[in-house]
C-alpha cells in the first residue's frame, strides 16, 4: 500500500495562502497519523496525469484508488489519470473511485423521471429517503506498506496575511471540535444558527472542505431532533448535485437571462472598501474583516455582504465569489459560486432578485445587541446596543469610522431598475 498526495500546481497557483496553509497542516497531520499505524504518506509534485502512473510503476501497484472528485477540474483530472493508466506499457492498471466526500455521490439522488433537481426542497426529501451507508470503519490488520519510494517534502506554509489565526487541522481536531460541538451547542442550532453574535454554528465547513471528517461521520451523530442540521449538509450535497449536473454554473450564470444586467466596473474604490471592510455599513465591515481574521464567515453574513456587493455596489457575483475563495479556508466551488448565485438572484432556489437584504435591519435583526459588531470593528467598540448599526445617526459619530459609501434606499431602487430592464 502506497498512500500518495499529488500537489498539483493548477490547484494550488490560484488558491489563496489560508486554504493552501490549511492544507500543508492536514497534510502533515495525516503523515503523523499514518507513521503511527507504520506507513507513511508520500507526497509529490506535479501533474498527476503524469506523477501517478510514474508512482504506479516504480511501486509495481496493480490497482489505484483516489476519492472521487465531482468538480469540473477534478473530473477531467481523474478521467485523465484513468486514460494515462489505462496506456501504462507494463499494462493497464485500473482506477478505482473508492468513496467521496459526500453522503451521497453527486449524480446518484435524481428526480422519479430521472432528471436532475434544481430546486433544494424536494432534493432534500429525496435524498433523505435515498439514505446513506454508514461511516467506513477503521482499518482493522495489518497493512503490508510499501515505504521506499521517494518523495518531496510537504512544503513550509506559505505566509500568512498579518492577524489570520487557522484552526488546528487534521483528522483528529474535527473528531475533537464536531465532539465538543454536539455536546454543548447542537441542540440550540436549530434557535441560533442565524445569529453570529452568538456564534453557535459548527465551523465543521473547514474540516467537511479537507477530508478531515466526512458527512457520514456527522450525519450518523445527528438524531430524528437535528433536522435542521441534517438540511444544511443537504445543502452542501445539493450545491455539489448542481455542478456535477451543470458544471458551467460554477463560473457562469444559472440563470442565463440574468446574465445581460447592467453591472459597475469591479475596478473601484467601492469593491476595494467592501474588501477591506470600510463600506462604513456596521455589518458588511465585521463581515469582511472576520473573512480576512479567520478565514471564515457566519452564512448569514455572508448573505448580507454579498447582497451588498451585488445589489449596493452592483458589482458582479464573481468578483465577490473569487474574494471569498481566495479568503476562505472552506472554500468550495459548489458551496461557494452557488451561495454567491443564490444571493445575486441568478442561481437555484435563488433568493428572487427583488430580495434586497437591508444592511441595517438585518444587523438589528441578528446581532441585536451589537456585540457581533463590536467584536469585529473596534472604531465601534464605544458604542452601545443596536445604536451600533447607525453610527451615522449618533450625535458624536466616531471620527475614525466611515460613513456609508452609498445610500442603501438609493442603491436598492437601482437595483431594482437594472432588474426590470434585463425583463423587457
Ligand atoms: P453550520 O451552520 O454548522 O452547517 C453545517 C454544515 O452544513 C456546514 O459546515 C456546511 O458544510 C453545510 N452548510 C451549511 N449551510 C450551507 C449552505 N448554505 N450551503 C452549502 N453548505 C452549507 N460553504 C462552504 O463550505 N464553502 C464555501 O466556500 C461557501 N461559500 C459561501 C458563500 C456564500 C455567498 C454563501 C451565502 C454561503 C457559502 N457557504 C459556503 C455556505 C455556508 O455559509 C457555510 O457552509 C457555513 O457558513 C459554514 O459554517 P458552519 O460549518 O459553522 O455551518
Amino acid at each position: 500500500m502506497v498512500a500518495l498526495f499529488v500537489l498539483d500546481p493548477a490547484l494550488l497557483t490560484p488558491a489563496g495562502a489560508p486554504r493552501v496553509a490549511f492544507l500543508y497542516r492536514t497534510l502533515r497531520s495525516l503523515a503523523a497519523d499514518l507513521g503511527e499505524h507504520g506507513g507513511a504518506l508520500l507526497v509529490r509534485h506535479g501533474d498527476p496525469t503524469r506523477v501517478v502512473p510514474e508512482v504506479v510503476g516504480e511501486a509495481g501497484a496493480s490497482v489505484v484508488h483516489v476519492s472521487a472528485d465531482f468538480n469540473p477540474y477534478g473530473r477531467a483530472r481523474d478521467q485523465a489519470v484513468e486514460k494515462a493508466l489505462g496506456a501504462l506499457p507494463s499494462g493497464e492498471i485500473p482506477l478505482v473511485r473508492t468513496g467521496s466526500p459526500y453522503a451521497i455521490a453527486p449524480g446518484r439522488v435524481a428526480k422519479a423521471d430521472g432528471e436532475p433537481f434544481k430546486v433544494y426542497t424536494p432534493f432534500f426529501r429525496a435524498w433523505k429517503s435515498h439514505g446513506w451507508r454508514d461511516p467506513a470503519p477503521a482499518v482493522a490488520g495489518h497493512v503490508d506498506w510499501h515505504r521506499k519510494l521517494e518523495g518531496v517534502d510537504i512544503p513550509a506554509d506559505p505566509p500568512l496575511p498579518s492577524g489570520l489565526t487557522l484552526p488546528e487541522a487534521g483528522e483528529d481536531a474535527a473528531r475533537r471540535a464536531w465532539r465538543v460541538y454536539r455536546e454543548e451547542q447542537l441542540a440550540t442550532y436549530a434557535d441560533d444558527r442565524d445569529r453570529p453574535d452568538l456564534d453557535r454554528t459548527s465551523r465543521m465547513s473547514v474540516y467537511l472542505k479537507w477530508g478531515c471528517i466526512h458527512p457520514r461521520t456527522m450525519l450518523a451523530d445527528l438524531g430524528a431532533d437535528d433536522e435542521t442540521f441534517r438540511k444544511e449538509i443537504a445543502w452542501r450535497e445539493f450545491y455539489a448535485n448542481v455542478v456535477y449536473h451543470w458544471p458551467a454554473s460554477a463560473r457562469e450564470y444559472f440563470l442565463p437571462q440574468l446574465a445581460t444586467m447592467a453591472y459597475a466596473s469591479a475596478e473601484s474604490t467601492a469593491f476595494i472598501a467592501w474588501q477591506e471592510g470600510r463600506t462604513g455599513y456596521p455589518m458588511v465591515d465585521a463581515g469582511m474583516r472576520q473573512l480576512l481574521a479567520q478565514g471564515w464567515l457566519h452564512n448569514r453574513v455572508r448573505m448580507i455582504v454579498a447582497s451588498f456587493l451585488v445589489k449596493d455596489l452592483h458589482i458582479e457575483w464573481m468578483h465577490g465569489a473569487r474574494h471569498f475563495m481566495k479568503h476562505l479556508v472552506d472554500g468550495d466551488l459548489a458551496s461557494n459560486q452557488h451561495g454567491w448565485q443564490w444571493t445575486a438572484g441568478t442561481g437555484t432556489d435563488a433568493a428572487p432578485y427583488f430580495r434586497v437584504f437591508n444592511p441595517v435591519t438585518q444587523g438589528q435583526k441578528f446581532d441585536p445587541r451589537g456585540d457581533y459588531v463590536r467584536r469585529w470593528v473596534p472604531e465601534l467598540a464605544e458604542i452601545e446596543g443596536e445604536a451600533v448599526h447607525e453610527p451615522w445617526t449618533l450625535a458624536d459619530p466616531p471620527r475614525d469610522y466611515p460613513g456609508p459609501i452609498v445610500d442603501h434606499k438609493q442603491e436598492r431602487q437601482v437595483a431594482l431598475a437594472r432588474y426590470q430592464q434585463t425583463r423587457g
